[in-house]
């Protein structure tokens, strides 16, 4: 989205009220960014419609371009569609313990798994959770619950292959009186397809035991087919809520906007992973700026401050404001850019930055020995030349390739790295680069 809208700023320039055309013109390229993130087509269709009643004759505020205007009102639309800031999209264990949490889903789409994570997440806030196998369609299925259990030292409840479901569910709850659960996750069975005995059965289950939480598991890289698989259990099990997993790929999480759109059912967490500790709370806003592209700045700044080092970053970003930035800043910059992880998975979740993430030899830099080429070409520099390095003509490069045992070419891409840095750091600090306001907004 946001190369697409590159070009659209650049051509809406002036200042005022919003025009319908402006809001036409930016409103066609975010329905393409809704459904390149996998939102249901007519799902985008009506968002669209609704952002621009509400955009149409709307005042641009001082220092906003119009496109930037219309983002914003999109921005702010999809996080109230995707749940506000409300606290229905979070988990609810109001009940007398022990409150039931009855996981369903299809086949594939995460269910054990999340059983799991929630388990040890519920855990960690104090609860004592129980593990319910009920999947009995595949021996081992039982098995991936136990070995999950036995792992997190978290009790899980099963019976020998051939016992109904709807009893264990029951059984379990007894069990779980006796030994002072207070939260028990029951694990439904799923199939590739919806049929009609799996819908039975966990319709069966939720009637006898009366969940706290009914929650779909949804893959997020279901895209077109979520709205129907999440609105047939909806019409089936009443659901209450949803786990979006798989968000750590590439899905941009277009389904939930759908899921939620059609059935009105929130997000209450997000599978990041294959690991046990892989969940995360859902933040609306964070997945809004997931969903159009914008980078998932939240995510970043929380990443970021646990790896880098607070006063370097706010040494770097004086320097920033006051346009310097030089070779010294650049090493620093590498250096806890390294530290921060995969570059591009960082650099891409920053508004403005995903440019720099997408030159290929930015990714290159951080791989393997050459930062350390880097750092000895950086090193071989005087002071001054670090500072200023376009003082660093012909015969000054040849004393540092020198000084460092690499080649002038080496030498030369990393001048031009750095430059090219430079000018992208200059625009985003002096707030006219089309994402300065975004990223402003964080
Ligand atoms: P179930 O059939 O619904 O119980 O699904 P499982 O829990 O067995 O998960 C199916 C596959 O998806 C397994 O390989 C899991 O490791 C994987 N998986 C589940 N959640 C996530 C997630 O959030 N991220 C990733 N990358 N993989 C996941
Ligand atoms: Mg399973």
């Amino acid at each position: 989205l946001s190369k697409r809208l590159d070009g659209i700023f650049n051509n809406l320039g002036g200042q005022g009220k919003l025009t319908e055309e402006d809001v036409n013109t930016a409103l066609r390229e975010v329905r393409l960014a809704l459904i390149e993130a996998d939102v249901n087509l007519k799902v985008a269709r009506q968002f669209v419609d609704r952002v621009k009643e509400k955009a149409i004759g709307s005042d641009v505020m001082g220092s906003l371009t119009p496109a930037q205007q219309v983002l914003s009102i999109v921005q702010e639309e999809l996080i109230e569609v995707l749940g506000g800031t409300g606290e229905n999209n979070r988990l609810d264990l109001g009940g007398s313990p022990p409150n039931i949490i009855m996981l369903v889903g299809l086949q594939g789409s995460g269910k054990t798994t999340s059983a799991a994570k929630l388990a040890n997440y519920l855990r960690k806030q104090g609860q004592r959770p129980l593990l319910v196998a009920a999947d009995m369609y595949r021996p081992a299925a039982v098995n991936q619950i136990k070995s999950l259990g036995k792992q997190l030292n978290i009790p899980v409840y099963s019976e020998p292959m051939g016992a109904d479901p709807v009893d264990i569910c029951v059984n379990a709850l007894d069990y779980a009186r006796e030994q002072a659960i207070s939260v028990m996750i029951l694990d439904t069975a799923g199939r590739l397809n919806i049929d009609e005995r799996m819908m039975n059965e966990v319709t069966n289950i939720r009637a006898r035991l009366k969940p706290r939480e009914v929650l779909l598991v949804a893959d997020a890289m279901t895209g077109q087919e979520a709205v129907r698989v999440a609105d047939d259990f909806n019409k089936a099990v009443s659901l209450t809520g949803m786990v979006l997993t798989k968000m750590d790929g590439d899905a941009r999480g277009g389904a939930a906007l759908s899921i939620r759109s059609v059935t009105g059912v929130p997000v209450k967490f997000m599978g990041m992973g294959e690991k046990t500790d892989a969940l995360e709370p859902f933040y609306p806003d964070r997945l809004a700026s997931r969903i159009l592209g914008l980078g998932d700045v939240l995510s970043l700044i929380e990443r970021a401050q646990e790896s880098i080092d607070q006063e370097e970053a706010l040494k770097a970003q004086a320097k920033l404001q006051q346009g310097k930035f030089d070779l010294e800043d650049f090493l620093n910059a590498m250096h806890q850019l390294k530290r921060m992880g995969p570059l591009r998975q960082v650099m891409e979740m920053m508004p403005g930055f995903n440019k720099i993430a997408q030159m290929p030899e930015m990714e290159e830099a951080l791989e393997g020995d050459h930062l350390k080429y880097i750092e000895a070409m950086i090193l071989s520099m005087t002071k001054e030349e670090r500072r200023n390095p376009d003082i660093i003509d012909g015969s000054r490069r040849k004393r540092i390739s020198r000084g460092s045992g690499t080649t002038v070419q080496e030498l030369n891409q990393l001048l031009e790295q750095f430059k090219e840095m430079r000018t992208m750091i200059r625009q985003m600090s002096s707030g006219k680069g089309p994402w300065a306001q975004m990223a402003r907004q964080y």
